[in-house]
Order: structure tokens, then C-alpha cells, then sequence
């Protein structure tokens, strides 16, 4: 077991009872929504990631599954919905499977998969060599030494999955996850957004075969040198990914290798921008264990065995060391944090099986480049901790960092450090017991839990063992809890919450949405009537839009989209009036009457263009209402929020984040042809397939 020592002067906390934790007597908390219908491999780790509309993916040896929880109501199924209030709590599900694999042999893997194809390759090569290195180290024949020996295809499905935080407005609406699979390839997948998915035959496309794309793009030759280091042998899992993390805006893909290589990617959405001038980083770390990553200190931390870590600074791409001046425990790092603290110390927490470590990392004043990194406390959790959660929003406020730890037993724990000097331990809390009363399976494991992006909805990932001699599956059960949900009280408490949160874009609050839904579909108070406002802004407008097609309230819904889609006019008759004023003639006939439309909101347009599908008369556009055009014989219409044309049968699209239909323009659709020039600046949302009340 791991040697602590008691008698430093860093650690406060020696045989006392503050490390024993405060229990506090707490009720489960609340179950939102939940899915549990497969049986998985007592060995799945159940790695999981939440996108920022609440997709809740997780990993199996089967493959990537992805649940939802409802966010918005179809139209269609909107009054059965009312009725049958049951119909929430089931999560709609997309799947992902492994590609490579075989079809002639059951739980294998393909010869044509990546990581065979190139450890073909690397043998062919350079196995001879690097065996040379390896027989000095005949000790470390670990099941991982044993997997490159013979047996890659023995493994399939993943291992980690991670949603990018990328803005998916500039993404068409869809979310971009990153997988490690079980033959530690790197494979970038597309989800296809909830609203296209029942239009689309597929749920997910892979994007990106990282792994394939970097062997295509760099010289092998310059990473697997000859040389006479006994160490080199790490050189043979060079195409082998351990890791991988994203920035804060997701344009940065780090990928941590088992060589101890670091490659880092430059994304635009799904778009790779360097796949020539790569930055690949020796960090010389053998099997690294993890890695972590500080927006605002742009530093990137790799830590290895022992107790190795070292940085890597982002401005530089080049390796700082760290220098380690406490005792080496010999424990693997598992999950870890990094915070900025204050100007020049980062706080270090490390999760070893059971314990919480944490550190501070020290920039010396007198030589910035030089990092020493001190162990100042440590708590025991009551069973291995299974991941780390910063809670961002509802600390913020506090002066205090505030770190939630989801322990196997499946209770929530929140480690609570001090903003102010000295850095230390404040306390450590039970947020909340494993126990679901509502949940039949038992026992339960924890294996991993993430928040949601507004930290409203908490997603665990448990594991429930069938219990029985020689069996070794059990069943996965993916829960949403509300989160912090003693704060919101009533409908109309969350209603105005939901109203009132108007800093936040309505397509980064889809875990409030999903609540709202949740809460108005088992209200029996319907009628909530929105009160008047005199803050209109965009935001708050799409809130309000949002909230009358939730509440089924068509009289208010009309004016609250006329009021948005006016000031939308006026901000697009100014992008236009910039771009085009000194040249209307060579505008398209289709471009001039969107140009019209937006310049003089006194007129009425009828155009030859546009005829009514019924009737076959020209359709007739009112300045006051936006939503509707009409025909002579009075057939009403309905327009496109985004080009404010009537709609025609013929290009149409769903909005990739709600249930609206707009106008799909091809990129090369000759009525746009001077639009399309400015297609991916002043007029990208012209162009995308979100609409105006999501964008
Ligand atoms: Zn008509
Ligand atoms: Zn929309």
C-alpha cells in the first residue's frame, strides 16, 4: 500500500480526524432520466463524455453508445407527449461500432484496422532494431507488451470517448467526439444532432482516421532513431494513443502516445488545419499514465510513472521540467485537475486508487521556466476514486474551488480548497450516497460521471455485475440526475430561471431546455402566461420562442418570433447594406428581393418569383408579419426564418437544433452566386443548417 508520510511539515493533515470525512446525511438525488438495456464486459471501463447539447456518450467493447435526453417537443407527437408523461424518462439512443470489425471471426478485429496495418509495417521495418532495446527490460512484459506481440485482433470496440467543445453553431449543429479504440487508434466521429437524426438514415459518420492520417504525413524514419538507449523500445507503440484531451474551444487535439510522444492537431469543427507541419514533442515519459491541460496557463501536463511530470508550454512547444520535491509513493496517477490558483502556482490534484492528492506547482520568480511542485495534503476516499469534476458555475461565485469526486461505490464527494492564502484542504463533504431507490439493479459500480455544460444535470455511468459463479458481464445502467436541483423550486421558479439566464446562447443550455421540457410535461399547470420584459434582446427573444413552442402557446409564439426575426432583419439588412449597396445591379433577381425585403420594412413584396403551390398566384411577403407569406385566393404560406423567402418543397432543411424547417442553399446554387463569396464570413449563417431562433 502506498507509504504516506505523516511527519512533513506540508501536510497538515496527520492522524487526525480531518481525514475522516464529514458524513452528511443526504438523499439520493433526483433521477431525471435514465437507460439500461445492455450487457457488457466485467473489464469495460465505461469511459463517457457530455456534449454541450447533452449527448451522454459512453464506451464498451461493443462499440460507443449515445443517449439523449428530450429537448424539445415534435410537433407532430406534441399532444400525445402532454398526455403521456412516461415517454421523457426513455433516452433516445445512437450507436457507434467498431469499423474494422471482421466478419469471418467473432470478437475480432480486422487486418485491414489501422494499428495492424502499421504494426505490420513497423515490424517489417524496424522490429529487429527495436527488439534490440527491448530484450534489456525482459521484466516488463505487461499484458500491454503481450497485446503488440501477436494478438492486436483480438480487441475491438473503444476505450475513451471525448466530445469537443467546439462552438457546434460553426459546425452545422452536429458534435464532434473523439475516440480511442480498443486497438488504440484515434478515429474523430460526427454526431448527427438530435433533429436530423430521424431524417438520416445514419446517427454518426467517422470524420477522421487520426492515426491513418499520421502515418500518411510524417517520415517514421526521424521518430524511430537507432540508438543504443535501452529505452528505445518504447519507440515500438509510437502509433499507439493512451490519451487525448481537447482545449477549451476544441482547436486543439492533444494525442498522448504509449512511446510518450505528443502530437498535437489543429481543428476548425471536424476540419484538421496542419496536416503537413505537425508538432510532435518527445516527453522521453515511457507509458504515460495521463494527462491534463490548463486553458489559462496554455500548459499542457503529462504525468508517468513515479512521479514523473513535466510540461509542456503551448506558446514555446517545447518541455519544462518539473522538479519533484516531495516523496516518490510509487502509486499510478489515475484522474487529475489542474487550476490556475494564483499568478504562479497551479494546484495539482491526483487521484491514486483511493487517495486525492494535492499539489501545488511553483513558478520560480527568478527563473520562469522552472517549475517545483510540492504535495500539501491529501484525503481517503471510502473506495477507488473512478474521476475528478471542477465545478465551474455554482463556485464562482465563492472563494473557493470547489472539486466533485465520484468515488466506484458510486457516492459523490465535494473537495473544497481555499482561493485565499494558504492553500489548503477546507473541507470534504458526501454530496451524495450510490443508492438509487428507483434503480432495481444491485449492486452498483460507478465507473465514470461527467456534468452538464450549465452544471444543471449530473450523467453517472454504473455498472451492475450479474451476480453468479464464473460470470464475468453485468449490465450498464446510464443515469441524469438534476443537479444542485434544491435551488429551483417550482415550474415557474425554472421557468424564470430559464428566462432570466440571457448571458448564456439558447444552443449552450440544452441541459436547462431538457429540465424546462421535463418539468412542463409533468406540470399540470399549463397556463403560464410569460410576463412582459422590457430587456428584448436576441437571446432572451429565443429563450421566449423556445419556451411558447414548449408551453404548446401558438397566440404569444407568433408575436415573439415576429419581435426576433425583426431585430434579425434589421442586423441582416446591415451586413447586406455593407456588402452590396454600391453594386445592386449585379445582384440575382432572388438576391435583390432578400435585399428589398431587409432594406424598407414599409413595403409589401410580391413576387414572380415566388408562387403559391395551390393556387399557382404570386405569394405576397407583409413588412409586419415575417413568418407568413400569402397568395391572392388567401392560401397562407410559411417562410424561412434565415432568408425570410416563403419556403418551397423543393430545398428545405431541418434545423439542426430544433424541429424548424429553412431554405437549404447549395454551394453552388447560381441564384446566391454573389451571397455564396462571403459564404464563410459576414454571411455564414446564410449557409448553415441552424436557424434564426438557435443560432
Ligand atoms: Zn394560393
Ligand atoms: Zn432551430
Amino acid at each position: 500500500m502506498k507509504k504516506v508520510n505523516r511527519n512533513k511539515s506540508t501536510s497538515p493533515s496527520t492522524v487526525s480526524t480531518a481525514n475522516i470525512m464529514s458524513i452528511y446525511s443526504k438523499s439520493d438525488l433526483e433521477l431525471f432520466s435514465s437507460y439500461s438495456h445492455e450487457q457488457v464486459h466485467i473489464y469495460d471501463k465505461l469511459c463517457s463524455s457530455i456534449s454541450s447539447s447533452c449527448e451522454i456518450a459512453y464506451c464498451t467493447s461493443e462499440g460507443i453508445t449515445i443517449c439523449v435526453p428530450q429537448t424539445y417537443q415534435r410537433q407532430l407527437s406534441s399532444s400525445q407527449n402532454l398526455s403521456s408523461s412516461s415517454s421523457l424518462s426513455s433516452i433516445v439512443v445512437a450507436r457507434i461500432e467498431y469499423p474494422f470489425e471482421s466478419n469471418d471471426q467473432i470478437n475480432s478485429v480486422s487486418t485491414k484496422s489501422t494499428s495492424s496495418f502499421i504494426f505490420e509495417k513497423l515490424k517489417d521495418k524496424y522490429l529487429s532494431r527495436l527488439y534490440e532495446a527491448y530484450k534489456h527490460r525482459p521484466t516488463s512484459l505487461s499484458s500491454f507488451d503481450r497485446f503488440l506481440c501477436n494478438d492486436t485482433i483480438k480487441y475491438k470496440g473503444f476505450r475513451r470517448c471525448l466530445f469537443s467543445p467546439f462552438d457546434i453553431r460553426l459546425n452545422q449543429g452536429q458534435s464532434i467526439l473523439a475516440t480511442i479504440t480498443c486497438a488504440h487508434e484515434v478515429f474523430i466521429y460526427e454526431i448527427i444532432s438530435s433533429s436530423k437524426r430521424f431524417f438520416l438514415s445514419q446517427s454518426s459518420n467517422l470524420k477522421i482516421d487520426l492515426t491513418k492520417l499520421l502515418f500518411e504525413n510524417i517520415q517514421l524514419e526521424n521518430y524511430l532513431q537507432d540508438t543504443n538507449s535501452e529505452d528505445d523500445y518504447r519507440l515500438l507503440y509510437f502509433h499507439l494513443t493512451s490519451h487525448i484531451l481537447w482545449n477549451q474551444t476544441g482547436t486543439l487535439l492533444f494525442q498522448l502516445q504509449y512511446s510518450g510522444h505528443i502530437i498535437i492537431w489543429k481543428f476548425y469543427g471536424s476540419t484538421i488545419l496542419n496536416e503537413k507541419s505537425l508538432s510532435i514533442i518527445d516527453t522521453k515519459i515511457n507509458k504515460p499514465l495521463t494527462m491534463i491541460w490548463n486553458e489559462q496557463a496554455q500548459l499542457l501536463l503529462i504525468i508517468g510513472k513515479e512521479n514523473q511530470r513535466v510540461f509542456i508550454k503551448l506558446d514555446q512547444m517545447k518541455l519544462f521540467p518539473i522538479n519533484i520535491n516531495h516523496h516518490n509513493d510509487y502509486m499510478n496517477t489515475e484522474y487529475t485537475q489542474l487550476i490556475q490558483w494564483n499568478r504562479n502556482t497551479l494546484l495539482l490534484v491526483e487521484s491514486k486508487i483511493n487517495y486525492c492528492l494535492i499539489y501545488t506547482i511553483l513558478t520560480d520568480e527568478n527563473q520562469p521556466s522552472t517549475y517545483n511542485c510540492n504535495q500539501v495534503d491529501y484525503r481517503i476516499l471510502p473506495s477507488p476514486i473512478v474521476g475528478f469534476q471542477e465545478e465551474q458555475y455554482s463556485s464562482s461565485f465563492l472563494n473557493h474551488i470547489s472539486i466533485l469526486i465520484g468515488c466506484e461505490d458510486g457516492s459523490i464527494h465535494c473537495l473544497i480548497i481555499s482561493r485565499e492564502s494558504p492553500l489548503t484542504i477546507v473541507d470534504m463533504k458526501l454530496v451524495t450516497s450510490g443508492q438509487m431507490k428507483s434503480c432495481s439493479r444491485k449492486p452498483l459500480l460507478l465507473r465514470h460521471f461527467n456534468l452538464s455544460s450549465n452544471e444543471l444535470l449530473l450523467a453517472r455511468i454504473f455498472y451492475s455485475p450479474i451476480v453468479a459463479p464464473n460470470v464475468k458481464f453485468g449490465f450498464v445502467l446510464c443515469t441524469l440526475h438534476r443537479w444542485l436541483s434544491s435551488t429551483v423550486k417550482s415550474t415557474e421558479n425554472i421557468i424564470e430561471n430559464f428566462l432570466e439566464r440571457i448571458d448564456i446562447p439558447l444552443w449552450r443550455s440544452f441541459d436547462e431546455v431538457a429540465i424546462l421540457l421535463n418539468e412542463i410535461t409533468h406540470s399540470t399547470n399549463q397556463n403560464y402566461q410569460i410576463k412582459k420584459q422590457t430587456n428584448q434582446n436576441v437571446l432572451f427573444l429565443q429563450r421566449v420562442c423556445r419556451l411558447c413552442s414548449l408551453l404548446n402557446n401558438t397566440k404569444q409564439i407568433e408575436i415573439y418570433e415576429n419581435q426576433l426575426l425583426k431585430i434579425y432583419r434589421y442586423q441582416f439588412w446591415t451586413i447586406l447594406n455593407s456588402l452590396f449597396s454600391k453594386m445592386m445591379n449585379k445582384l440575382t433577381p432572388i438576391e435583390l428581393l432578400i435585399y428589398r425585403i431587409c432594406s424598407n420594412d414599409q413595403q409589401i413584396y410580391s413576387s414572380t418569383l415566388f408562387m403559391c403551390p395551390m393556387c399557382n398566384t404570386s405569394l405576397t411577403m407583409l413588412a409586419d408579419d415575417l413568418l407568413f407569406s400569402t397568395c391572392s385566393n388567401k392560401h397562407m404560406w410559411p417562410r424561412c426564418c434565415r432568408t425570410l423567402l416563403p419556403l418551397s418543397f423543393d430545398s428545405a432543411q431541418k434545423c439542426s437544433l430544433c424541429d424548424r424547417t429553412i431554405i437549404l442553399i447549395d454551394t453552388n446554387n447560381k441564384n446566391y452566386s454573389n451571397f455564396l463569396q462571403y459564404k464563410d464570413h459576414e454571411l455564414n449563417i446564410l449557409f448553415s443548417s441552424i436557424c434564426t431562433f438557435c443560432m
